[in-house]
């Protein structure tokens, strides 16, 4: 299992239109228990992080999760992030930037 190493500040906008940024540093991330993949196939975790920011134009309680897929135990498997009331300003490859594994 590997401790999360967050950085930079992720870009969004509120469903308003109006334009933020969310610091990765706001994000605490909790892991689950060891995921059995299958068979020899060893385990998966899930960090799992979420962010609620309140819109400074429209009030809008904007929600951003993110999800890190750790599998093999060290390694990235996979980020993917979920928003309600707003979007990311950015890719979802681009997200892999901004968080990083520590073992
Ligand atoms: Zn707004």
């Amino acid at each position: 299992m590997s401790a999360i190493h967050a950085r930079g500040d992720l870009p969004y906008r509120c469903k308003c239109g109006y334009s933020e940024l969310i610091r990765m540093a706001d994000f605490s991330f909790q892991q689950t228990r060891p995921i059995p993949k299958g068979p020899d196939l060893g385990s998966e975790i899930c960090h799992m992080g979420a962010v609620t920011a309140k819109c400074a134009n429209c009030g809008e309680e904007c929600l951003v999760e993110i999800d890190l897929w750790e599998y093999p135990v060290g390694a990235i498997d996979a980020i993917t992030s979920y928003c309600e009331g707003c979007q990311l300003l950015m890719a979802k490859e681009t997200l892999r930037r901004f968080i990083s594994l520590k073992g």
